[in-house]
């Protein structure tokens, strides 16, 4: 029989009240700001209650999210995979943050799998699979990071929460919520919001942190997609941006560099979906944003092997970019009737 959620509290607050326990926090592959912020979040508050504290993230980050005051250690496994290792088989604890099914870790999928102490998710996107102990997945919350908080405070371990941590779970619920403009159903978000706030955090200062941190390459990269890359289909209410890795290459692409550039065809009156190719070495990675009732999760899952939340979705697909991007434009009379009929 499954926990009940008062039984899944009970246990977590018995597993972080033993003493200095070696705990390991990981997050999906291509961690953004809510894997990042919320594992710097709950990292901290662990930290600060005693316990010894690792984040594992599966590859590199981009430069917008290496800036926090904490000094935790975060590790990229593809970087040092035989240290990795060994911090898992020496951990009790293994957090498992803003991800619900071990294939999002990508080259860390097996290790997860392995894992053979206790595992907690903690995770904010719908249809989580069954692979850990503890499972609090909540696909009504924002994001990971303020899902971080409500859990620390039902273990009564709020009085963590300071400064570093806070950082962490603003900048998680600040990014998810693309500035605090959607992904908000509840007056909790602002709550947590506040109360991050009275830990002393200068929000001013984490948002130009991230998002006033560009190189020139990425803003004329921008300009070329939008310019040149960009296409709208007004009858399907949708738009698509490809790049290749020729162009990637051409404005000397960073981590990190395109992440927003899907939202852009969004702000365009009357579309309500909008799709980002991107050429990798071996597979091009989709990413789906829409407004209101068009489920692009369902869209992702069903074309491109992917999945997230209704109206941010990611996947990703070993057909070429210009197949990608052909099926894309094919599919899109299928889905002519739900689109014109989206409500935002
Ligand atoms: P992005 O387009 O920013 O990569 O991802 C948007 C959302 O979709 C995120 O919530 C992310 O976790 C989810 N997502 C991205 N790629 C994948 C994928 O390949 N599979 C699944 N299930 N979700 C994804
Ligand atoms: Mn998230």
């Amino acid at each position: 029989m499954k926990n009940t959620v008062n039984e899944i509290f009970t246990s977590l607050e018995a597993l972080v009240s033993h003493p200095k326990q070696k705990i390991v926090v990981v997050t999906h592959e291509n961690p953004d700001g809510d894997a990042i912020g919320s594992a710097i979040g709950l990292g901290e508050v662990l930290k600060n209650v005693g316990h010894d504290v690792k984040i594992i993230v599966p590859n590199d980050y981009p430069a917008f999210l290496q800036w926090f005051s904490s000094e935790l250690e975060i590790l990229i496994y593809e970087r040092k995979k035989n240290r990795c290792k060994t911090i898992l088989q020496d951990a009790q604890v293994l957090f498992c943050l803003d991800f619900n099914e071990p294939k999002r870790t990508a080259r860390m999928e097996r290790a997860i799998l392995e894992f053979s102490n206790q595992k907690v998710l903690i995770d904010h996107h719908p249809y989580p699979s069954d692979f850990c102990n503890l499972m609090i997945s909540e696909p009504g919350y924002s994001s990971t990071a303020e899902l971080v908080f409500d859990v620390v405070s039902r273990i009564n371990l709020s009085g963590y929460v300071n400064h570093d941590a806070a950082e962490g779970l603003f900048t998680g619920i600040m990014t998810d919520t693309g500035c605090f403009s959607h992904n908000i159903s509840r007056p909790n978000t602002f709550q947590v919001v506040a109360k991050l706030m009275e830990a002393g955090i200068d929000s001013e200062k984490i948002h130009a942190a991230v998002y006033h941190n560009f190189s020139a390459q990425r803003m004329q990269l921008l300009g070329h997609c939008l310019a040149e890359k960009m296409q709208v289909f007004p009858e399907y209410r949708a738009a698509v941006i490809w790049l290749s890795q020729k162009e990637l290459q051409e404005y000397k692409f960073q981590p990190g560099d395109t992440e927003g550039f899907v939202n852009y065809p969004l702000s365009i009156n009357n579309i309500v979906f909008s799709a980002l190719f991107i050429e990798k070495k071996d597979y091009v990675k989709a990413s789906f944003r829409s407004k209101g009732s068009f489920p692009v999760n369902e869209f992702s899952r069903e074309h491109f092997s992917g999945g997230g939340h209704r109206n941010a979705a990611g996947g990703e697909t070993k057909i070429s970019l210009d197949e990608s991007v052909e099926k894309f434009k094919q599919l899109l009379s299928d889905y002519k009737h739900q689109l014109l009929e989206t409500t935002i």
